[in-house]
């Protein structure tokens, strides 16, 4: 059969999630030769071998890809054999960042839960496991090439186990950039509300003090979470009346769907989306006594906003709540733990990322500060949506799905959206594809509009995006009007006045 070499030029969402190792064990399983490596395109792969090594070599690519794997476009080229083809390899990257794409925050995998809840394992409950199809991404990383040099883990110098790991094609944590473990990862801390350093296991202090009825403060992927025991009248009365929240919802956390079943109906589809890697919270319908199991929860409204767990440490507060279970089959089972886990902020303030922060602003609300020393790079805070005829409709758009773009109908040139007063969102536009950020939240705080500003320079430095103009929102006296008026004389560019809402009449 003649030889033949084939050129794929691959963009969307291959880079940072175990794409490279993939494409080398399937081309190295078809006896394939050539090589895979990051562009600024996407990644580039060159295969030679038969035209039936390359059909299984397509077939696979595209229906077995690594999980949180995403091809948007596939170019294919052929090119002339090479006379002598050595094996199949992984070659180090290049170019710049055109199309690259930095993939979203996402929820443990069943690998590294297996891992973390298996005595003997060298991860064993360590608070920060990851791998190429799981972590922090988003929220650790400053800008792209997506390598650790550029993320929040910089500081943390690998050990020779986790190199050798970090190296092997063979692993699932090639190039998993915030790969960790207990000799050179990041740690946990456990301190009072002035700072103080408190003795024993951290994850057992913080059950002990939510089993008093207390609140924690703890340190998640995009900001801090309020943690208390959601059955506990007394708990959630004293957590409002500290956060000065008297009647709005508070989202709760369950261990897994049998357990969000005692108090709310939930469908195969909104099974699916609380299970989906993005870990969004959902409103789902309450049960009949519902009020009564999770009193003051939601009241006088007919769903509660309910997640499972996503980080490793939120994981790890069920297990040790359940007594360290051996074996892995309380995963599965219903727990009767149900968490309040609502965003750490003060009211009208975005959520608080920094542990300095945390202790300056919330000493009133938490008792103790579950803490670690890997820095939230960007604020991002929980997505929450609720599914209509089967199909998703976001409240807020955020972790887990940020900074995936929104495809566009048309191409166009590159614009930067400060966006509106209210519920103040950012947006970049790169040829056919619009970048979205997270929810920035109202701007009548100047913490939201310190926030959007930083928002908007971290969507522009990980897109690669030197905007042609700039659009903002028509009411010209509002913060992010002024900004995008800032911003265009600086850069002198054309400012794009929009008129974002229109009243109807009735
Ligand atoms: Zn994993
Ligand atoms: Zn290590």
């Amino acid at each position: 059969m003649p030889t033949q070499r084939l050129r794929l030029t691959v963009r969307g969402r291959v880079q940072g999630v175990g794409f490279r190792p993939f494409v080398w064990r399937t081309a190295q399983a078809q006896g394939l030769s050539g090589f895979v490596h990051n562009t600024g395109e996407g990644v580039t792969i060159e295969l030679q071998g038969s035209s039936s090594q390359l059909a299984a070599f397509r077939h696979q690519l595209q229906h077995d890809l690594p999980p949180l794997a995403q091809i948007d476009s596939l170019q294919q080229s052929l090119l002339d054999p090479l006379p002598e083809a050595g094996p199949f390899e992984i070659r180090d990257s290049s170019g710049g960042i055109t199309h690259a794409r930095l993939p979203a925050d996402s929820a443990t995998c069943p690998a590294c839960l297996n891992e973390l809840f298996t005595r003997g394992d060298r991860r064993y409950r360590y608070p920060f496991i990851n791998c190429t199809d799981c972590g922090p991404r988003y929220t650790v990383t400053h800008r792209l090439p997506y390598d650790r040099a550029n993320t929040s883990m910089l500081p943390f110098l690998l050990c020779p186990e986790c190199r050798s790991e970090y190296q092997s094609p063979h692993s699932r944590r090639f190039h998993a950039e915030p790969t960790a473990c207990p000799n050179c990862g990041p740690q946990l801390q456990l301190t009072d509300r002035f700072g103080e350093p408190l003795k024993g296991d951290p994850v057992h202090g913080a059950w002990q003090i939510l089993q008093m009825g207390r609140s924690i403060a703890m340190k998640g992927l995009g900001g801090f979470h309020l943690v208390c025991d959601a059955t506990s009248a007394e708990a959630v009365a004293r957590l409002r009346q500290l956060k000065h929240r008297p009647g709005k919802p508070l989202a709760v956390m369950a261990l897994n769907i049998d357990s969000v079943r005692a108090f709310c109906e939930v469908s195969p589809a909104e099974a699916a989306w609380l299970l989906r890697p993005e870990r969004p919270i959902v409103l789902l319908q309450k049960k009949a006594g519902a009020d009564q199991l999770l009193p003051d929860i939601a009241p006088g409204i007919g769903c509660i906003g309910v997640m499972l767990p996503y980080t490793p440490l939120q994981w790890l507060l069920f297990y040790q709540a359940l007594g360290r279970p051996e074996g892995h089959d309380w995963r599965r089972q219903p727990c009767e733990r149900i968490w309040v886990m609502t965003s750490a902020n003060l009211s009208g303030e975005p959520i608080v990322t920094s542990n300095q922060e945390a202790r300056e602003r919330l000493n009133q609300v938490a008792d103790v500060f579950l803490l670690h020393n890997r820095s939230i790079v960007t604020r991002c805070d929980d997505s929450v949506l609720a599914l209509q005829a089967g199909q998703p409709l976001f409240y807020r758009r955020a972790r887990g799905f940020v900074p995936d773009p929104l495809p566009l109908a048309a191409d166009g040139p590159d614009v930067l959206a400060l966006g509106a007063y209210l519920k103040n969102t950012v947006s970049v536009l790169r040829g056919t594809q619009a970048f979205v950020s997270q929810h920035v939240g109202d701007l009548d705080h100047p913490l939201s509009c310190e926030a959007l500003e930083q928002t908007a320079q971290h969507l522009l430095d990980l897109t690669g995006v030197v905007p042609q103009a700039i659009a903002c929102d028509l009411q010209p006296d509002s913060f992010s009007s002024q900004l995008a008026q800032q911003w265009s004389q600086r850069l002198g560019i054309p400012l794009l006045p929009v008129q974002h809402y229109r009243y109807r009449s009735p």
